[in-house]
């Protein structure tokens, strides 16, 4: 495989960071991931637009153009050919003498990588997968796509460990996202996820979701899930770049709706995959 490394094309295995990096000393930066299917990137500039904010939330310059940035993508999904990939890009503070306030001079250092993904199966989307709800340990700024993600790493793993694919996260007596999805439930026929705000990632995926869902008619609200609405949800959905939607049937050991992935994300998903094959199309 090869990865790009501060403007070089290099073999992952001769790729190497400074071990003085504020990446890896203090998880001083930002990531993105963008879906590629058919050599198609989903939402790309979306998802470069995200990044731009990230990197500005924590005064990060942006080292590349947005072109430079695509150019990067192009070759490297050249260079890794694949059916589906993610892209993964970091940038972190650079390497510099460890000081919690940011080095006067330090080039940031730019990672950028193609992933396999392995989109879930059908078989997996004919059960839909357990979740548990655990409580959002994180910081009050959820909303920057920071490589600092020690407490979704221990939620998931809490979550792994007891049988389920995904913790929800409740902070507040509210259900706010996973540790790597956002979260929707169909309440009353309304299809319901939380607002953006500090506490949750402004997922590209959801938003796709949302716009989708209204150009269908169906009624989508954002409002904020109280940890009590998602046992009675008739439908639990998480979305992500790399899950897509995923139907969750168990909450807590509990079956959700009648235990099935529900009627509303079945259409939910076939316009996704329309809208994944219209994008090849281009
Ligand atoms: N929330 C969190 C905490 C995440 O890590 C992710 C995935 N990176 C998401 C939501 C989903 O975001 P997206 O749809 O942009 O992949």
């Amino acid at each position: 495989r090869v990865v790009y490394l501060n403007g070089q094309y290099v073999p992952e295995s001769e790729a190497r960071i400074s071990v003085l990096d504020r990446g890896f000393l203090f998880a001083d930066g930002v990531y993105e991931v963008i879906p590629v299917y058919g050599g198609c990137l989903l939402q790309e500039d979306e998802h470069l637009q995200r990044l731009v904010r990230s990197l500005e939330q924590v005064r990060l310059p942006n080292p590349l153009s947005l072109p430079q940035w695509k150019s990067v993508f192009a070759e490297l999904l050249r260079l890794n050919p694949g059916p589906e990939r993610g892209i993964y890009l970091q940038v972190t503070r650079g390497a510099a003498r460890r000081d919690h306030a940011f080095p006067k001079a330090a080039e940031p250092t730019v990672l950028v990588m193609v992933n396999p993904i392995s989109l879930p199966d059908a078989e997996l989307l004919k059960t839909g997968v357990a979740a548990v709800t655990l409580s959002d340990d994180r910081w009050s700024r959820c909303d920057i796509k920071s490589i600092s993600l020690l407490p979704n790493v221990l939620a998931r793993q809490q979550a792994v460990e007891q049988g389920a694919a995904e913790a929800i996260l409740i902070r507040q007596g509210l259900a706010v996202e996973g540790a790597a999805s956002n979260l929707f439930v169909v309440a009353d026929g309304v299809i319901v996820t939380p607002p953006k705000d500090r506490h949750l990632l402004p997922g590209i995926t959801r938003d796709l979701v949302i716009e989708l869902a209204q150009q269908q008619g169906y009624p989508v609200m954002e409002s904020v899930i109280p940890e009590d609405q998602l046992s009675v949800a008739q439908e639990i959905w998480l979305t992500s770049s790399t899950r897509e939607i995923l139907p969750v049937t168990r909450l807590n050991e509990t079956p959700v709706g009648d235990g099935k992935p529900g009627p509303a994300w079945q259409q939910m998903h076939a316009h996704y995959q329309r809208f994944k094959k219209e994008r090849q199309a281009l």
